[in-house]
């Protein structure tokens, strides 16, 4: 009986659990991996983890200067601390995205916790932005049955990315950045680097890293662009 019963909740677990992000990660329909590639290169830059008062600025200003427009996933709690910020990357172009509202990991949430970090975190956004949100990002990637239902229900695109710079791990350093994005980044690429968080020296590294980054890829005649230009008429999201 106890044998059962165990197997029972093992399986339950894994339904909730590994299960369903495997599914979104890997199968689930409308989740954004990559843009379609199109006659000209493009990348999306996106950014996690902020706003951050000390690093988010400092991205913005990078930004303005190179004529970049870029997405952010805000963790609700922080985009409530820092609305200016979030004003600010609106008035200068850019989108935002919702990266739950106190950065929790799936794994760790049961069903109203789950709901509330979408719910309540595309709430804070929201009153600041004035306008409707299109994109969710889950914290690492991850994402649980109940988080996925009510993203679905909201009618929010699940985003991922096709090229992860690793920034937030100061061993990465502003050369490791560079590399791995080289490696990585093909046409139609999303790019994921952080505005907050991360380890201790990490902000640096991706704040030394990204001029270098985009002037490269401007250079070679990359056009960046938002998830909505990713989603325009011309080439839509598969
Ligand atoms: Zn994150």
């Amino acid at each position: 009986m106890m044998n059962f019963l165990v197997r029972a909740l093992i399986a339950l677990w894994i339904v909730i659990y590994p299960g369903c992000d495997y599914f979104v990660r890997l199968w689930a329909r409308g989740v954004v991996r990559r843009g379609p590639s199109g006659p000209e290169p493009r990348l999306c830059l996106t950014f996690d983890d902020g706003p951050n008062p000390e690093v988010t600025p400092r991205v913005l200003d990078t930004l303005k200067e190179l004529r970049i427009r870029a997405v952010f996933f805000l963790v609700g709690a922080k985009a409530r601390q820092h609305p200016e910020l979030v004003r600010r990357m609106l008035a200068e172009g850019h989108e935002v995205g919702l990266h739950t509202l106190e950065h929790r990991h799936a794994y760790w949430m049961f069903r109203r916790q789950s709901r509330r970090a979408v719910e309540e975190g595309a709430r804070w956004i929201t009153a600041i932005t004035g306008r409707p949100l299109r994109w969710f990002r889950p914290p690492w990637g991850a994402c649980n049955l109940f988080q996925w239902l009510t993203v679905r229900r909201m009618g929010l695109r699940l985003v991922l990315w096709s090229a992860n710079a690793q920034d937030w791990r100061a061993a990465t350093g502003r050369a490791g950045i560079l590399r791995r994005l080289r490696q990585r980044v093909k046409p139609g690429a999303v790019v994921v680097l952080h505005d907050g968080g991360g380890e201790a020296g990490a902000p640096l590294n991706t704040l030394q890293a990204l001029p270098e980054f985009i002037r490269y890829y401007l250079e070679e005649g990359w056009r960046f662009v938002t998830l909505e230009e990713l989603d325009g008429k011309r080439y839509q999201l598969q």
